[in-house]
């Protein structure tokens, strides 16, 4: 099977794999590494560090996560979506519960 892609425009980087996402390299934070910025986003599997329940972390999350989000080229994904969302809610209630408390101080 040969792979030639002579219709797709010239813009796409050079084996750039079916169903990437073109990265926006003005967007992403600058990394201060020799390793070169991500030209694109695949699809990447991962295994959650909570439950280790498999799952996907899209092109699409992570072109938002590092050009909208301006997360750090180094992060990863490693928690399901089930276990970040209760890590932020565990944390919110924290927050909730200290600003609670700190308001029953100032009250003496
Ligand atoms: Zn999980």
């Amino acid at each position: 099977m040969t792979r030639q892609h002579k219709k797709k425009k010239d813009t796409l980087p050079k084996g750039m794999p079916e169903g990437a996402i073109v990265a926006d390299l003005s967007k992403q934070v600058p990394n201060n590494s020799y390793d070169p910025p991500p030209l694109w986003y695949v699809d990447k599997d991962f295994v959650c560090i909570e439950c280790g329940e498999r799952e996907t972390w899209t092109a699409a999350q992570q072109k938002w996560y590092y050009e909208e989000v301006k997360g750090t080229l180094y992060a990863i994904a490693r928690r399901c979506h089930s276990c970040r969302i209760k890590i932020r809610r565990a944390k919110s209630i924290q927050r909730e519960q200290m600003a609670a408390s700190k308001k029953a101080d100032r009250k003496h």
